[in-house]
């Protein structure tokens, strides 16, 4: 597997360079697979990468603060946390919540008040 700065900064594109799976977006670098989105390009890049870029003091920064509190992810996720952070979220726009439930004392204090009527 290639590295980080095995290529030039002018290097030529593969065809799936930022493609899904496919090589690292970082035009010196391509290496396959790339297994992280970035958010912020829309590109897929590999684990080095994503490090790189993500804990990049500036990029973290950014992101935290500009970001994070909007997206409520994280700058990279691969393709399974994305897919867990929709069924989550799919999840709670579904959700129904059950009608409050009687206590058992507020049952027995209604079936007094039914007697006393009767
Ligand atoms: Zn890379």
């Amino acid at each position: 597997m290639m590295a980080f700065g095995d290529l030039s900064l002018d290097a030529p594109h593969k065809p799936n360079k930022g493609h899904e799976g496919g090589a690292c977006n970082r035009q010196s670098c391509q290496a396959e697979p790339a297994l992280w989105f970035n958010h912020g390009t829309q590109q897929w890049y590999c684990a080095d990468c994503r490090r790189d870029i993500q804990f990049d003091a500036f990029n973290l920064r950014d992101w935290t603060q500009q970001w994070q509190p909007r997206l409520g992810h994280p700058m990279f996720e691969t393709r399974e946390q994305i897919d867990a952070r929709e069924r989550l979220t799919e999840a709670r726009r579904n959700y129904i919540p059950a009608p409050p439930q009687k206590s058992p004392s507020l049952i027995r204090i209604l079936t007094k008040a039914r007697r006393a009527h009767a």
